[in-house]
């Protein structure tokens, strides 16, 4: 949409192609059906959450950057607001007025919208694009195509990875895809008996092969097939391509383990004959606590006065100190993002244009960039959008006048 209304902005005559019965159908479900547009934050800041190929951006954010796209945003009637992180929001709190604003910068723009419209592949002539096949076996000739059909993620929002195979079938190398920003599957079975419970303020360690990945405090959530909330799906987009890892939870980063042993002794002298299940109340979510022991190896039904010191120990280093096993991520379908697409060497990261094939650009998930969760990933479709379809009129406004 935005490569769209940047292009017809800068001249060219352009028409939208959409296989959906409707436009951005994965808009609708970002950042839980309230669509976190983008970040507030300065390009540094911006790149330090996008663990590969960031510097591919910079020409993309300075062609639109988190202000410009908020300014955009405004001037077609959607005002936004910043939350928590410099997340920002649409003011109402809906998706689906992002892309009410889009859609009518595109109408006033003169865009011509084909929905149900899916394209089958590009019409090459020697090594210029000169056309897209559709799936009827219509063919529409055009001077310039921008490819901007997402990842693999979600595949029923219609990324199913089309663009992907047109970058193929034109001799563009591809980054194997994988998914990223999901949820991650462990060895240990104890995280499906917690399955639902979130834990906040906690701080996540992600290892592979001793080498630390990622280390950042937040809040994670047990499920029925290991762990996910914010800081597991962001350790994803971190992990080696086997998707292997150690985990180590600090359950009380606030403290060191001297402050924490004090704490025990304190507790366990006050609570006397109480069970040592019960007491682990005092530091952890009831049902964590009821297994708790059971993690560092120590009888939960011994009462307090009963705990030798090196049990006390064992809790104190666990409480600091849980690990746990990533066996792998649950399937991209199932991934905010797609990680890996389009080689970012096959792109002219200041056009946003292919290196081998004349007339042909690239947008959004299908190259391979992606970012942590917080408004980055869909600011990056936007800001390189923006920029392939400005330069697509661009090119094509050269062509015309040779
Ligand atoms: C559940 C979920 C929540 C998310 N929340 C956020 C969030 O809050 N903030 C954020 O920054 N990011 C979020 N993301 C990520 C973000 O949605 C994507 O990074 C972004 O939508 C990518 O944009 P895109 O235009 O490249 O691809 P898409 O949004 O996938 O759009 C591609 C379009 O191309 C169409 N298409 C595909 N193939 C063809 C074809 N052959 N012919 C015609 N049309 C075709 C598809 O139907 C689709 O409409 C979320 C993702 C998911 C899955």
């Amino acid at each position: 949409m935005l490569a769209a209304l940047f292009a017809s902005r800068a001249g060219a005559t352009v028409t939208l192609l959409e296989r959906n019965e409707k436009l951005g159908k994965k808009l609708y479900i970002t950042g839980k059906g309230r669509c976190n547009v983008t970040n507030q934050c300065d390009t540094d800041e911006f790149l330090q959450n996008v663990p590969r190929n960031p510097r591919f951006l910079y020409s993309a954010l300075r062609c639109l950057n988190p202000d410009g796209m908020r300014a955009l945003l405004r001037e077609l009637g959607c005002e936004t607001k910043e939350e928590r992180g410099r997340r920002v929001f649409p003011v109402s709190d809906k998706a689906s007025d992002v892309t009410r604003a889009l859609e009518r910068g595109l109408r006033q723009a003169g865009v011509r919208i084909l929905l149900n419209t899916r394209v089958r592949q590009l019409v090459m002539a020697e090594k210029s694009v000169t056309g897209v096949q559709l799936e009827d076996g219509r063919t529409l000739p055009c001077g310039a195509v921008v490819v901007a059909t997402g990842g693999l993620s979600y595949p029923s929002t219609g990324s199913t990875g089309d663009g992907l195979r047109f970058a193929r079938e034109t001799g563009h190398s591809l980054v194997p895809c994988r998914p990223s920003l999901v949820g991650l599957v462990t060895k240990e079975a104890w995280p499906q008996a917690l399955q639902g419970l979130s834990l906040k303020n906690i701080c996540l360690t992600g290892l592979s092969c001793g080498k630390i990945l990622y280390s950042e405090l937040g809040e994670m959530l047990f499920t029925h097939f290991g762990i996910s909330g914010p800081l597991a799906l962001e350790l994803s987009s971190h992990l080696p391509e086997n998707g292997r890892g150690e985990i180590f939870l600090d359950l009380k980063p606030g403290l060191t383990e001297e402050q924490l042993t004090r704490r025990l002794s304190r507790d366990f002298a006050a609570a006397g004959k109480k069970k040592l299940a019960t007491v682990m109340q005092g530091l952890l979510p009831m049902r964590l606590a009821a297994i708790f022991p059971g993690l560092c190896r120590v009888d939960g039904e011994q009462t307090c006065s009963q705990v030798p010191a090196q049990n006390r120990a064992k809790i104190v280093h666990t409480l600091k100190c849980l690990p746990l096993t990533v066996t792998g991520t649950r399937p991209i379908d199932e991934a905010v993002i797609t990680r890996g697409g389009v080689d970012v060497r096959m792109i002219n990261p200041a056009v946003m244009a292919s290196r081998i094939t004349d007339g042909l650009y690239f947008a959004g998930e299908v190259i391979d960039v992606d970012a942590h969760t917080g408004g980055y990933n869909l600011q990056i479709a936007f800001s390189t959008g923006a920029l392939a379809g400005k330069s697509a009129a661009g090119y094509l406004e050269k062509r015309t006048a040779k």
